[in-house]
């Protein structure tokens, strides 16, 4: 056990170590029956050897003792976990030095918490630490009880940090957090480099303008790295510095994403409209003219089999001003993969457009932005020769 109760106070077993005198005292008053078992309130002894970590351990009599068998499944858990579990306390205590910290604390009936934080006259925070295996029933069980008891929880999960795209890619424990933790987030903590990893998943649903057909984005998880020297509480749940910040600016690239091509959709589906009605009428007038009817569409033998849509230069405008305006990275990946697969007349599309940018500049000074877009991508995709000097 790695702490006890020595005159109403906390006693953990390493600290007692640090000196001397007070493995003296303590060795003592345990003979004198003293010290007293944190679960049960009968007398335990102070035990250190030159290899295994101080403890404290009953006298006598401890079948029906908890603190115990918590203590022993403790004992079971890697050395990893107690480094880490260790090295969180140490920061809480370093950061909130007015709060009231304790490891391996009983706030709720049959189970002991690995780390509890009071802050303030009432607040009281959970943490746990969790290995990557726990089952679910057990995760369910302690989650309840937290709740029942309004205590704040969050658990870190020790594992290798990754980068996840969807929930469906994690262990149970992680899958779990992302779905149920107040802020859809996760904390892991790299067992291996003691790095750590915040997690969230946006759950944000990205349809259509008019459809029921959802935007398909490559995954839906934000991953930020850090450190655990940046772990903080916040309202309700564990988060880390600067997270709120870089998630923002993260979702706003998704939406600008979003965005910009629900616009190429809803310009598609005007023009298609249009076209349909300036079909009927000219049908019904009688006229048939070359320009109504409609090209044949190009299979691209690279879409395997699926009809390929080029690309117009209203198109191209809409995306060029979106990424001028958001800098998206992915946006700029989207255009830049349409080009290499284009064929003439949809290049020529782009660089028609282009020109008239360069244009525009002379009289818009602020057309530049736009050109200089046009002038990453070719660059990018290997066409500088089509740059406008
Ligand atoms: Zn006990």
């Amino acid at each position: 056990m790695e702490k006890c109760i020595f005159k109403n106070k906390t006693v953990y077993a390493n600290n007692v170590t640090k000196h001397f005198i007070d493995e003296k005292l303590i060795r003592e008053a345990g003979g004198k029956n003293q010290l007293l078992c944190y679960g049960c309130g009968q007398p335990v002894t102070y035990n250190r050897g030159e290899i295994r970590k101080a403890y404290f351990s009953h006298k006598k009599d401890h079948e029906k003792c908890d603190y115990d068998k918590y203590s022993k499944l403790c004992q079971n858990r890697s050395e990893g976990w107690h480094k880490i579990k260790e090295m969180l306390y140490q920061h809480f205590v370093h950061r909130y030095p007015n709060a009231e910290i304790e490891k391996s604390d009983k706030l709720i009936p049959n189970h002991w918490t690995d780390i509890s934080i009071t802050l303030g006259t009432d607040k009281k925070y959970a943490i746990e630490i969790a290995d990557k295996r726990i089952s679910s029933k057990k995760l369910t069980d302690i989650c309840t009880v937290y709740k029942n008891n309004s205590i704040i929880f969050d658990w870190i999960v020790l594992d290798k940090v990754t980068d996840l795209q969807t929930d469906m890619d994690a262990y149970y424990i992680k899958r779990a957090r992302l779905n149920e933790s107040a802020n859809n987030t996760l904390i892991v903590v790299d067992i291996d480099d003691l790095s750590l990893a915040m997690y969230k998943m946006d759950i944000n649903k990205y349809i259509y303008t008019h459809t029921t057909i959802e935007h398909s984005f490559e995954g839906n998880i934000f991953c930020y790295k850090t450190t655990v020297g940046n772990l903080i509480l916040k309202d309700d749940s564990l988060s880390t510095e600067g997270f709120d910040e870089k998630y923002a600016d993260w979702l706003n690239c998704r939406k600008s994403e979003f965005e910009a091509e629900n616009g190429i959709r809803q310009e598609r589906s005007l023009r298609r409209r249009e076209k349909s009605k300036n079909n009927n009428t000219s049908v019904k007038s009688g006229v048939l003219q070359n320009n109504h009817f409609k090209n044949p569409s190009r299979l691209n033998p690279r879409y395997h089999g699926r009809v390929y849509t080029e690309w117009s230069e209203v198109d191209f405008r809409n995306i060029v001003v979106s990424i001028a305006k958001g800098q998206s990275s992915y946006l700029l990946k989207q255009v830049e993969g349409r080009l290499k697969q284009a064929g003439s007349s949809e290049f020529f599309a782009f660089i028609s457009l282009y020109e008239k940018a360069k244009e525009a500049v002379k009289e818009k000074p602020y057309a530049q932005q736009y050109v200089d877009v046009f002038e990453q991508i070719l660059i990018n995709i290997g066409r500088d020769s089509y740059l406008i000097r």
